[in-house]
């Protein structure tokens, strides 16, 4: 059976020269995946990457099945979960090219499964308990550290925190909620990042988000606002560096027994009526 520590949700372009992939398809209550996982080893840490879109970037941010998503990396083994995603940025200073490590996120997105507690039976009968855990702290502390450790590493200075607000999409802003989200003081804006953290934390993973900034956003910026193609091309200019951040974060992580952040009992103990996978 496969055997990770650690999952990255990202593209392609960060698993796919690895020597040795193992693709598996992995089935959950929630349902299928965006894609199977793809199993390599970096530094001699196992290592599942799961293509947040899927391979061919076919689902957009609201019909991504979240839940599925992190349910199979923590069956897989992965209980570290590093997460990458392209953001636009709410601050003249947080140009293209700039990587955020967020420590707080904004939720607004609308219509998406944001909880494994929502009181429904699973297929195979279990119920849910209801269970609220905390998310003052959206981000595990050891995984931001390693992210802004191997970002340093490679002569990339990072900025350290700072608040993802995360939209339904798939459109971009308006100049008006760009110019209030600017107006909130958040710093990046995106459409992945919630509810992968809530969900993360209610399975007790460790979660890190890695923004890389594509675009200053429509509030932030005099032109002709965001392009989808500005943003393809700002991503795939800085997709080889991004890439030796995450593999250097990997190499950063503790070992899934060694972890001493809180991520690890969120669930305070609680039942959460099912058996975590
Ligand atoms: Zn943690």
């Amino acid at each position: 059976m496969a055997n990770a520590e650690i999952g990255v949700i990202g593209g392609s372009g960060f698993y796919s020269f690895l020597d040795d992939v193992t693709e598996i398809q992995v089935d959950t209550p929630y349902g299928a995946p965006s894609d199977s996982l793809f199993l390599g080893e970096i530094a001699g840490r196992r290592v599942a990457f799961l293509p947040r879109h899927g391979r061919g970037h076919h689902l957009p941010p609201h019909r991504i099945n979240y839940r599925a998503n992190l349910w199979a990396l923590r069956s897989v083994g992965a209980r570290q979960i590093l997460g990458p995603c392209a953001v636009g940025g709410l601050r003249p200073e947080y140009g293209p090219g700039t990587l955020l490590v967020p420590d707080q996120l904004v939720d607004r997105t609308k219509s998406r499964g944001g909880t494994y507690f929502d009181g429904l039976p699973l297929p195979d009968g279990t119920v849910p308990n209801v269970v609220h855990v905390s998310l003052a702290d959206p981000y595990c502390p050891t995984g931001r550290a390693a992210a802004l450790k191997a970002a340093r590493g490679q002569e990339w200075e990072a900025v350290d925190g700072g608040t993802l607000v995360v939209i339904e999409g798939p459109r971009f802003s308006t100049r008006a909620e760009s110019l209030w989200h600017q107006a909130q003081g958040w710093s990046v804006v995106g459409m992945t990042g919630h509810p992968e953290a809530a969900l993360a934390r209610e399975l007790e993973l460790c979660y890190t988000s890695l923004t890389l900034v594509t675009d200053l956003d429509a509030g932030a910026e005099s032109g002709e606002g965001v392009s989808h193609e500005e943003v393809l091309r700002v991503f795939a200019a800085n997709v080889d560096r991004l890439r030796g951040v995450l593999f250097d974060a990997v190499a950063e992580l503790p070992a899934n027994e060694d972890r001493g952040c809180l991520c690890t009992g969120a669930l305070g103990g609680l039942n959460p009526g099912f058996e975590l996978p």
